[in-house]
């Protein structure tokens, strides 16, 4: 349940609604502020809040028992369609673009990728210290060692850094240093992750996890809003399937469906999605037709070079990122112009 109080509230009037509504065990209660509103969040049975609260001046409530989420849907206009990421803008007009490599491997290829992925007017550059992997075995990234060298990368790019984060316990340091924390396919559903980067002010990137429908993916992106963090970017990237000739099942319909319910802005990875550098264009475009407000894309000056196995099959070459971010742009503005003529008629 939510209830929003009066923005005016004094803090011990808030405090004591927190109060009265943890006297029940089986309830727990705080507030948050988001854009100028005054939530408490109450997690725990419903029928148990008590009337008196339910009841008190300048107290509205709202049940989330149905859907689960509340304050990611687009009808009750509590989170915005924009996102900042360092000066960059997520959702609106723009079409947004982060790039980068897997992993942060050999610092002269994370370096050199950097440099090319700026030239190419990205607006963030993405690379993993930490990586999930399926088997123990693989390279698992190089954690909090790489620390050091992340710098040495985000000189060169001059932009801002979007990287995955694995472990609530490494949340806070994190949050230092990354200017986006990505939640991955594998940790959509990490309830204790999503509270952790909820409490921090950077924005996150939230995957739709691989066998996750719409409605949990929104309901974990409400786990990080109700800890007062609004800023949700969601990333589809293709889920899992009966079929596996591409890694993934492109799920582009999830963009649309997403718009239909949140404001937050969409973005679509077409890397994970397809596993295949000669569908990563392809899929992209496709997303930007069904809506997407950008783009999450693997790119290696020499994937080659990439640890084994990883994910040198999708590598973009940095050289053709301005590119394609051009015709998603075109492709997105030629469906919207469809739309527009479709609406008219
Ligand atoms: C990634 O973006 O590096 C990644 C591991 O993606 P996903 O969580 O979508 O597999
Ligand atoms: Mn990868």
């Amino acid at each position: 349940m939510i209830l929003e109080l009066a923005s005016t509230t004094p803090s011990d009037v808030m405090r004591r609604v927190v109060a009265d509504l943890e006297v029940d065990e089986g309830l727990t209660a705080w507030p948050i502020r988001l854009r100028g509103r005054l939530f408490v969040i109450v997690s725990g049975d419903e029928s148990r809040v008590p009337d008196r609260v339910l009841n008190q001046p300048g107290v509205t409530w709202s049940s989330t028992s149905e859907r689960g989420y509340w304050l990611v849907d687009a009808q009750h206009d509590v989170v915005g369609d924009t996102v900042t990421v360092g000066s960059s803008v997520v959702g609106g007009k723009s079409f947004w673009l982060g790039a980068g490599p897997c992993a942060l491997e050999r610092v002269d290829d994370a370096v050199a990728t950097a440099a090319e992925v700026a030239a190419q007017d990205a607006d963030a550059f993405r690379i993993g210290l930490w990586k999930p992997r399926t088997s123990p075995y693989n390279f698992q990234g190089r954690g909090a060692a790489a620390f050091d060298d992340l710098e040495r990368v985000r000189a060169a790019a001059g932009l801002p850094i979007v990287s995955e984060v694995l472990d609530p316990r490494d949340v806070e340091r994190a949050a230092t240093s990354f200017d986006c924390l990505q939640i991955g396919t594998r940790n959509m559903t990490n309830q204790a992750l999503l509270v952790e980067v909820g409490r921090t002010a950077k924005p996150v990137l939230l995957k739709r996890g691989l066998r996750s429908t719409i409605d949990e993916w929104l309901r974990a992106a409400e786990y990080v809003v109700a800890q007062g963090n609004d800023r949700v970017i969601l990333c589809a990237r293709g889920i899992a399937s009966f079929d596996t000739s591409l890694r993934h099942q492109p799920d582009l319909s999830a963009i649309l469906t997403v718009r239909r319910h949140s404001s937050l802005p969409v973005i679509f990875d077409p890397s994970h999605a397809t596993g295949r550098l000669d569908a990563v264009a392809r899929f992209a475009l496709a997303a930007a037709s069904a809506g997407a407000d950008g783009l999450l894309v693997e790119a290696h000056v020499r994937p080659d070079e990439m640890y084994r196995p990883g994910d040198a099959a999708q590598a973009y070459p940095p050289t053709g990122l301005k590119a394609l971010r051009e015709k998603c742009r075109v492709v997105r503005d030629l469906t919207s112009e469809l739309d527009a003529g479709v609406a008219a008629s």
